[in-house]
């Protein structure tokens, strides 16, 4: 394989980012990035090339791996679910179709050109010590940062009763602006994916930042913190990390599970976070766990990790996942009928990532077909994640929905009450219960505190005779069903 010398523009459009083959350093390989990126262009056509494939950057290119850095998380995510075979592929072959693992994550230092990306404003972070040249200087900083998303602030975070605590333990902490108060210091978030642990620890940062300009804030993933640290063992010369890391006034780490196992790095890791709790500097940190349920990780950390402010971020309820698909929508630009946003937020409950990754294919997939979005176009541009994510309502889950929806208690499903309010929706439920499982009159009247079955006959009948003179009761129950997962 031949050495690339650093090209500029590539006979196409001039992406103005630096083309980095990586050159010189042990173990490194020469991939022609421009050559990759322009068969990518051929590959996937100019308009998703543009859009998402340009503003990717080569990281570096080692027999052990390619690595390939993406802007934000947005891109990443895009990138990974559409075009990470095409990107994998097309890297191989210009590697003599050499099988290395490709990889992608947001970059760290990442030079975007300014006249595309100008609201990224550079993270401050401790300057690089032992840079040689503005070229090596990514690769040489003690431990590389993530910019924070400008697209993750707390204005964009939408609030329900899922996230609530998390969201108000988060802009508390903002608000002291990398004082870590007692109590709220280190600050620590955990839950599964995609439920805005990253969103809020950015958001967090942006608050911090503007409140405090000159704040020096550390953003790391545990990854980066991990190779950080392993660059420092390799060089035998960790003092550049250390100092780095306790130079700071605020130190977020992400996704922390990913250091279970590592017990060098924990122990730096810990190190570090004791001096700047002790110094009253803030230490956030996200994981998919509680510190108590983490694997493998040492116990001292965890009960460090546990001693100050610990709060869970939930899965969202189906109104603030409405909330967020308009939200999204609006960002977009785009106009998404209301039946089409209940389905996906209907339809897919655990993870606002997979929810807003739905709708971002939705807009896409109509903007190059040139059709509509209603909901017959989502089911079928969907229907992989419908299939994954429709599960046969339960009597439990259409109790608790209608009570959601109709504002009442879910008890109220089984009381003897007969008032309108609560009858009603009850009544609704019966109707949907018939409708959406294949359960028997006597089975549904078992499961609204033990009722005749003549009772769920009267609402089967009486429902739909409503919903012909009631077209708000019929929108409800259009929109109820389709939460449901009936049509
Ligand atoms: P995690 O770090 O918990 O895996 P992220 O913070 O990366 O999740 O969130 C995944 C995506 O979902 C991001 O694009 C984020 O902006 C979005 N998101 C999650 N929760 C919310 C919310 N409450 N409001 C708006 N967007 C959200
Ligand atoms: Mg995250």
């Amino acid at each position: 394989m031949q050495m690339t010398q650093p090209t500029t523009g590539n006979g196409t459009q001039n992406t103005g980012l630096r083309d980095v083959a990586a050159v010189g350093e042990a173990g490194t390989v020469a991939l022609n990035w421009p050559v990759v990126q322009n068969a990518l262009r051929q590959t996937v056509g100019d308009d998703d090339y543009n859009a998402w494939l340009a503003p990717l950057q080569l990281q570096k290119a080692s027999a052990e791996g390619v690595v390939v850095a993406a802007p934000t998380s947005f891109v990443e995510n895009w990138v990974k679910s559409n075009f990470m075979e095409a990107l994998t592929t097309t890297i191989r072959a210009e590697l003599g179709h050499v099988p290395v693992p490709v990889s992608l994550s947001v970059a760290p230092v990442f030079s975007v050109p300014a006249a595309k990306a100008p609201e990224i404003a550079p993270l401050p972070v401790a300057p690089a010590v032992g840079s040689q040249s503005s070229v090596q200087q990514p690769l040489q900083a003690p431990v590389q940062a993530v910019r924070l998303d400008p697209r993750y602030t707390f204005e964009t975070f939408v609030v329900g009763g899922s996230n609530q605590l998390v969201f108000a333990a988060a802009q508390r902490v903002a608000a002291n602006a990398g004082k870590g108060e007692a109590g709220y210091n280190p600050f620590f978030i955990h839950g599964g994916v995609g439920l805005g642990k990253t969103h809020l620890m950015h958001a967090i940062g942006w608050e911090m930042q503007a409140r405090n300009p000159n704040i020096k804030l550390l953003y790391l993933s545990s990854e980066q913190f991990f190779n950080g640290f392993t660059r420092a063992m390799r060089e035998r010369n960790s003092l550049p990390f250390k100092d780095t890391l306790r130079s700071v006034d605020v130190l977020m780490v992400d996704d922390l599970q990913f250091l279970a196992g590592k017990d060098g790095t924990q122990e730096e890791f810990f190190h570090s976070f004791n001096i700047l709790v002790n110094e009253g500097k803030q230490v956030i940190v996200s994981a998919d766990k509680s510190p108590q349920e983490l694997a493998n990780i040492e116990e001292r950390l965890k009960s460090r990790l546990g001693s100050g402010l610990m709060v869970q971020v939930h899965a969202p309820q189906v109104e603030t996942r409405l909330a967020i698909l308009q939200a999204k929508a609006e960002t977009l630009g785009v106009e998404i009928p209301a039946e089409v946003l209940t389905l996906l937020a209907g339809t897919i409950a655990s993870n606002v990532r997979e929810l807003e990754g739905a709708l971002n294919r939705l807009v896409a997939a109509s903007q190059l077909l040139g059709m509509p979005i209603d909901a017959d176009f989502a089911r079928g541009q969907l229907a992989d994640l419908f299939r994954l994510h429709t599960r046969v309502a339960t009597l439990d889950d259409i109790q608790r929905e209608v009570a959601n929806h109709f504002k009442i208690r879910v008890a109220d499903m089984h009381s003897p009450r007969r008032s309108r309010e609560v009858a009603r929706p009850r009544q609704v439920a019966m109707y949907l219960a018939k409708q959406l499982t294949t359960k028997s009159y006597p089975d549904i009247g078992r499961a609204f505190g033990g009722r005749d079955h003549t009772t769920v006959m009267h609402a089967v009948e009486t429902i739909p005779a409503l919903m012909e003179k009631d077209p708000e009761l019929a929108e409800n129950v259009r929109i109820l069903s389709q939460m449901l997962g009936g049509k």
